[in-house]
């Protein structure tokens, strides 16, 4: 159905006559300072997507009936670009991103994109806002792309016009504590047959009221339990990881498979990746019940457990509460104010160095 393709050699830039003061590094909340510029791709299923453009960051002009509104016709994607000690500036894995937002928007019916185009009009945005990339080792410059349906029309077929777009955030380092967790098997993020596995808007909506339900009652994330058989899924919207003494007796370290019911986390896959290579435990995508860590945590079995995502990398989780019981998960036995447990913290210390450029790797992809 998609004419032609995303041609960035066509890119046209107009620039900002009111260029905004740089926010203050201690000033900085996740997702609330944007950047000077956007970056905007229209596409029509009779003339294909027409040439990309860079203007000044603004509202969007939507007609009130187009798809995205109606019907939630939306993919999105979340990565970050770091500045190295040298000044260059390098994204992480983007291909990954692309590739990504290519599944997801397929499943909602927007057309395929060049996924190489787009990320060389993403580079481009980047190194026109460059300014707005800290140089500062733990911040960076978060890019949002979303993907829509903006065609008018009430009628559930699908639409035929779209708009990518993409705009930048300057971020702060997470800043790193334990979460605690309410496991939550009432409610469901995602389920078999469903579309969990895709990065769509319409499934955040749905999962707001369980999780500040959790909030109000003092807990961070929920812990998705999805089943009769209580499958830990994910934490809030992280990846989520054992690392224990599996019944055979052997250290190992786990994740959910990419069932259909996971998001394919590009920081799920890096710490799968780096865990393999140094070799020293088992390493496993297979599915964990809420009964197996909790046999586990009575048996002193567990040694840590955490979430991953872009955001924060990684998250020791402190406790998990469920059915009123509250879990107390170990975090670092020998330091009690620990934030990271020992894995937890080597793993996000490899990956930052590789993000930051102080170790060579073929993650990093120069802007
Ligand atoms: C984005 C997301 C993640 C993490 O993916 P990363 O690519 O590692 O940032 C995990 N779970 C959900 C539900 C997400 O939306």
């Amino acid at each position: 159905m998609a004419n032609g393709t995303i041609d960035a050699s066509k890119l046209t830039t107009t620039l900002t006559t009111t260029p905004k003061t740089i926010p203050a590094l201690d000033k900085l909340s996740f997702g609330k300072n944007f950047t000077d510029h956007m970056l905007l791709i229209r596409y029509n299923e009779e003339t294909g997507w027409q040439a990309p453009e860079i203007k000044p960051y603004g509202p969007l002009e939507i007609d009130p009936a187009a798809f995205v509104l109606n019907y939630s016709v939306e993919a999105f994607e979340g990565m970050k670009a770091f500045r190295s000690a040298d000044g260059t500036i390098n994204l992480f894995r983007p291909e990954k991103n692309m590739q990504r937002l290519s599944t997801s928007s397929q499943r909602i019916m927007l057309p395929e994109f060049d996924h190489e185009q787009l990320l060389q009009c993403i580079k481009e945005l980047v190194k026109v806002d460059e300014r707005f990339v800290p140089n500062e080792y733990g911040y960076s410059l978060y890019i949002r792309p979303n993907f829509i349906g903006t065609e008018p029309n009430l009628n559930l077929q699908y639409s035929r016009e779209a708009l990518l777009y993409v705009y930048l955030s300057p971020v702060g380092p997470y800043f790193p504590r334990t979460v605690r967790l309410l496991a939550n098997s009432k409610e469901a993020r995602a389920w078999p047959g469903g579309v969990g596995n895709y990065k769509l808007g319409g499934n955040y909506a749905p999962a707001m009221r369980p999780a500040m339900e959790a909030v109000k009652e003092g807990f961070d994330q929920i812990l998705w339990l999805l089943g009769d058989d209580l499958y830990i899924t994910e934490v809030g919207t992280m990846n989520f990881f054992i690392f224990w003494d599996n019944e055979d007796g052997d250290r190992e370290l786990v994740t959910a498979p990419l069932d259909g019911v996971i998001l394919p986390g590009v920081t799920r896959d890096s710490l799968l990746e780096l865990a393999r290579k140094w070799g020293e435990f088992k390493v496993s995508e297979r599915r964990v019940t809420m009964p197996e860590m909790i046999k586990a945590l009575e048996e002193g079995r567990l040694v840590e457990a955490f979430g991953a995502g872009t955001a924060c990398v990684v998250c020791s989780i402190e406790d998990v509460s469920y059915e009123g019981k509250v879990y107390k998960i170990p975090v670092d036995p020998n330091n009690p104010k620990a934030v990271f447990g020992p894995l937890a913290k080597r793993l996000h210390a490899e990956l930052l160095d590789i993000q930051y450029g102080r170790v060579a790797s073929p993650w990093l992809v120069p802007v």
